[in-house]
C-alpha cells in the first residue's frame, strides 16, 4: 500500500526527515544524478520509506520539470540556495525539535562547482557528523543508504544494485583519526565478519597498522597480518593514495571515515581531497563518515550482502 492509497498512510507522520539538495551539474536531464537516484530508488521511497523530503529550491524546480517523484505527497520545499536553503538545512540538522529535525541529508555535490566549498555546504556535512546523522554527499551513497533502509523495513532487494553487493569482489577502505581510533578498532572487531568477506582492505598507515594487529588477534598472526593494505599515514599523503584508488575505479568504493570534527587538522586539505574523489565519481563511490552511522550501515549492509548471494 502507498502513501498515496490510503489516507491513514497519508496522515501518518513519515519515518524519517531527509534533506535533499543536488549541485547545479546534477541537476540537469534524465540522466542526471538527481534523476538517477529518484528513478531508481522510486520504490524504495515511494513504497517503503515514506519519508518527508525537505527539497532545496532548485533541487525542487528541477525536480517538477523532470517528473520526478510527481505524485509523492510528503515533499516540503525550502528557500533556494542564495536565499538560504542550505543553511537552513544545517538549523535543522541541529534542531532537537522532532517535528523538524533532519534525519538525513543527501547533498550530491559537484566538487568543481565552487558551491560545494562554501561555508553552509561545509557546515551541513560537519553538523551531521557531530549529531550521527548520514550526509550522503555522492549518487551511490544516496542510493545505497535508501535501498539498505528500505530492505530493512521489508522492502524486495533492487537486484540491479546485486553486484555491488557480492562484497568478495569489493573493497573498502579504512580511516579514523586520532580520536577515534579506538571506536575504529571497536566497530572493526564487532563487523568483523563482514569486513572480512571484501576483497580487500585499506587503510591509511596508523589505522592500517592497528587494524593488522586486530587481524591477528583474531585470525591468527600469519593469517591477519596483511589483512589491510595500509598505505601511507593520513598527514603524509594516505588519503590521497586511496583516493587514486577510488577515482580509477578499482574495486574500491566504500570508505568508512571516522572522522574527529572537533579538532583542526594539518591535513586538512587531504581529507577534503579524499571526499571530492569520492564526489567526482558520484555514481560510484561513498563516504561514511561518523561512528554512528557506520554501525548501522555495517549492521544493514550485513543483511543486504546476504540476500545479494542468497
Ligand atoms: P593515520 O591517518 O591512520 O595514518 O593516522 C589518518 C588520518 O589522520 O588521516
Amino acid at each position: 500500500m502507498t502513501a498515496n492509497s490510503s489516507p491513514s498512510a497519508a496522515l501518518k507522520s513519515p519515518a524519517f526527515r531527509i534533506g535533499l539538495a543536488t549541485s547545479r551539474s546534477h541537476q540537469h536531464g534524465p540522466d542526471s544524478a538527481l534523476a538517477q537516484l529518484l528513478n531508481g530508488s522510486r520504490s524504495n521511497i515511494e513504497q517503503h520509506l515514506k519519508p518527508q523530503l525537505i527539497v532545496v529550491g532548485r533541487t525542487l524546480d528541477a525536480m517538477q520539470q523532470l517528473g520526478l517523484l510527481d505524485q509523492y505527497p510528503h515533499i516540503e520545499r525550502f528557500p533556494y540556495g542564495r536565499q538560504g536553503g542550505l543553511m537552513k538545512l544545517v538549523s535543522r540538522v541541529v534542531d532537537a525539535d522532532p517535528a523538524r529535525t533532519l534525519d538525513a541529508v543527501i547533498y550530491i555535490m559537484d566538487p568543481v562547482d565552487p558551491s560545494s566549498t562554501f561555508p553552509e555546504a561545509v557546515a551541513l556535512k560537519r553538523q551531521c557528523v557531530i549529531h550521527g546523522k548520514p550526509f550522503l554527499s555522492t549518487l551511490a551513497g544516496a542510493r545505497e543508504w535508501l535501498e539498505l533502509e528500505a530492505v530493512a523495513t521489508g522492502a524486495t532487494p533492487n537486484a540491479a544494485l546485486d553486484p555491488t553487493f557480492d562484497l568478495g569482489n569489493e573493497g573498502i577502505a579504512l580511516i579514523a583519526h586520532d580520536a577515534m581510533k579506538e571506536r575504529m578498532l571497536d566497530i572493526a572487531e564487532r563487523h568483523f565478519a563482514l569486513l572480512d568477506q571484501f576483497a580487500f582492505r585499506c587503510a591509511t598507515g596508523t589505522t592500517g597498522s592497528l587494524l593488522n594487529k586486530l587481524a591477528q588477534k583474531i585470525k591468527g598472526e600469519e593469517a591477519g597480518r596483511n589483512w589491510v593494505r595500509p598505505f601511507l599515514s593520513g598527514p603524509l599523503g594516505g588519503d590521497a593514495q586511496i583516493a587514486e584508488l577510488i577515482l580509477d575505479r578499482q574495486q574500491c568504493r566504500r570508505v568508512l571515515f571516522l572522522e574527529d570534527p572537533h579538532v583542526a587538522r594539518q591535513h586538512e586539505a587531504d581529507i577534503q581531497l579524499l571526499e571530492r574523489a569520492a564526489r567526482t565519481v558520484t555514481d560510484y563511490a561513498l563516504c561514511i563518515s561518523d561512528a554512528q552511522c557506520g554501525e548501522r550501515w555495517l549492521t544493514l549492509l550485513q543483511q543486504r550482502a546476504a540476500l545479494a548471494t542468497s
